[in-house]
């Protein structure tokens, strides 16, 4: 057993973060935040240099590695700024599910364009009246000789007014509720599309959520994205690999806040001396690094079953335990953390001027998307007592 990454890995980890300390500056940061404004030019500055999707296969743009070296990238990108490694982690959401499961025509026509920054993507299960519950979805999919029909609303969209392509989960037939679900990629612009931008939201506000209205959308039988009734059991594959990927995005804005609170309680003097100095400090900080080492731990070793599922003859159920465990224990972990370092500021954690609130701000919705830790636990429950 040997827990460190390879020299690649390394390398991959040290130039995130380099490009990251260089590119992703507060002032950036804080504008995106107060507009809802995604860093467009970030994306593509960040795409060029191969840190979108290292994990798509080469002949679609991307490196042939692994999640877990995408993972690295957007771990390292999230310390340095939680809104803006936010915004960039999430541009390419719903794309894994055409490299999972898109037949090698849409893979060629979509994926090269996520991952020179040119195209930003969106993946919409959620609705109106389901958001847990997707057992049975009101937005459906008819079929019409070569085509699909698709009426319906969902809402909470990330990406979904920027999105140049929606990979859309349907009801296509409703009376097999779960097992007939049907996913279809649905370029923007398509006639009966309409996308209305959703304001107000408490963080993440570089990602620019809305919701999707479908009034008779017509595909054409090639924008079917896996099998035709199978799209519920490739979301919860898609979400296998998300939830790791929210892990990874955790741990890495709690090593932000807490290295920031580091620094802080080393300059901080209160009593005539620095606030370091104090034993409640310390153990805070200990805590804070002990529990941020274990959600990474647990996050990196998820993302190492998925790369190797194959050769680790992992059950479906096994995987989705670790995967849920990362995302939950990762993304409870940095919200106490960022809670704990804010702590540590004081009253000017709970101002603008140290990103703090911001950081704050942003990990909250870990414990939400991609499935609430609530639906977590209730996953990882399933699987321990059928024996996984
Ligand atoms: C900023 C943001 C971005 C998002 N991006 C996307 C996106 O890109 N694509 C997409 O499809 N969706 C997206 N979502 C939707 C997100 O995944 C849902 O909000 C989430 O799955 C929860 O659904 P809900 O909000 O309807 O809550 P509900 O399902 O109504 O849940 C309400 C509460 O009840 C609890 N609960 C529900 N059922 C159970 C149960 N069986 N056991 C225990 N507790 C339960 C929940 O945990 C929660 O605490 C986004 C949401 C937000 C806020």
């Amino acid at each position: 057993m040997d827990f460190r990454l390879n020299e690649e890995q390394m390398e991959i980890k040290r130039a995130a973060r380099e490009f990251a300390e260089k590119e992703f500056t507060s002032e950036l940061a804080r504008r995106c935040d107060e507009k809802h404004e995604f860093p467009r030019d970030l994306y593509k500055k960040a795409a060029k240099l191969g840190f979108i999707c290292p994990h798509f296969d080469e002949e679609y743009g991307g490196q042939g590695l692994g999640f877990l070296e995408t993972i690295l990238v957007f771990e390292e990108f999230c310390r340095v700024d939680s809104t803006l490694g936010e915004a960039i982690h999430m541009a390419s959401f719903g794309s894994d599910y055409l490299l999972l499961f898109g037949t090698t025509d849409q893979k060629k026509k979509y994926l090269p364009k996520v991952a020179k920054g040119e195209y930003l993507s969106s993946g919409a299960i959620t609705e109106p009246n389901h958001g847990s519950d997707i057992l049975t979805l009101d937005t459906v999919a008819k079929k019409e000789g070569d085509y699909w029909i698709i009426n319906g609303t969902k809402t909470f969209i990330s990406n979904a007014p920027i999105a140049d392509f929606i990979v859309v989960l349907c009801q296509t037939n409703p009376e097999l509720k779960h097992r007939g679900q049907t996913l279809f990629v649905v370029d923007k612009g398509t006639e009966g599309l309409d996308v209305t931008q959703l304001k107000g939201k408490m963080g993440t506000r570089a990602t620019i959520n809305g919701e999707i209205s479908f009034d008779n959308v017509r595909v054409s039988k090639d924008a079917l994205v896996g099998e035709e009734n199978k799209g519920f059991y490739h979301t919860l594959t898609f979400l296998d690999i998300r939830r790791m990927m929210i892990g990874g995005v955790a741990v890495g804005m709690a090593q932000g806040a807490f290295e920031r609170a580091l620094k802080y309680s080393k300059q901080r003097v209160q009593f005539g001396r620095p606030i370091s100095k104090f034993q409640a400090i310390q153990h805070k900080l200990a805590d804070m690094a002990t529990k941020i080492e274990a959600a990474r731990q647990l996050v990196y070793k998820a993302a190492w079953c998925l790369d190797n599922r194959s050769s680790l003859s992992l059950s479906p159920r096994e995987l989705s335990k670790i995967c849920s465990m990362a995302k939950l224990f990762a993304t409870d972990t940095a919200v106490e953390t960022i809670t704990e370092a804010l702590q540590i500021f004081g009253g000017y954690g709970y101002f603008k001027d140290y990103d703090l609130e911001r950081y704050y701000r942003d990990i909250r919705i870990t414990q939400i998307y991609e499935g609430t830790n609530e639906i977590q636990r209730n996953t990882i429950f399933g699987c321990i007592s059928e024996g996984a």
